[in-house]
């Protein structure tokens, strides 16, 4: 498909625009890293969308890409590409699972109470 670090290349400037706006207000939630190197993430805009990017081996280029919004103006939507800027600034799965990890604390309190 094509590489993380340029992913931005063959992007509609409009939707890119959009997308790397999402990611500067921290609209990117739980970024989950899934088998075969997939990773699915939960972003706020509207209204909140599921979006899944698959990665190669090395993780330094984007297999697949879905998002579970109504968007069909062009390939990709705002969401992913919020979601690839998240991936392409934090390289090491490690890091997003630490993350992870304080996000999920953080909703067992909020259920605990
Ligand atoms: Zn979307």
């Amino acid at each position: 498909m094509f590489l993380l670090e340029d992913f931005e290349t063959d992007i509609e400037q409009r939707v890119l625009l959009r997308g790397k706006e999402y990611y500067a207000q921290g609209a990117v939630h739980h970024i989950l890293p899934c088998e075969n190197n997939s990773y699915r993430a939960a972003v706020m805009g509207s209204e909140q969308y599921t979006v899944s990017v698959r990665l190669s081996e090395t993780g330094d280029e984007v297999v697949d890409f879905s998002c579970d919004c109504p968007y069909d103006m062009g390939p990709i939507c705002k969401h992913t590409v919020a979601v690839l800027c998240a991936l392409r600034d934090n390289p090491k799965p490690s890091t997003i699972r630490e993350a992870e990890v304080v996000t999920s604390v953080q909703q067992e309190k909020v259920v605990g109470l």
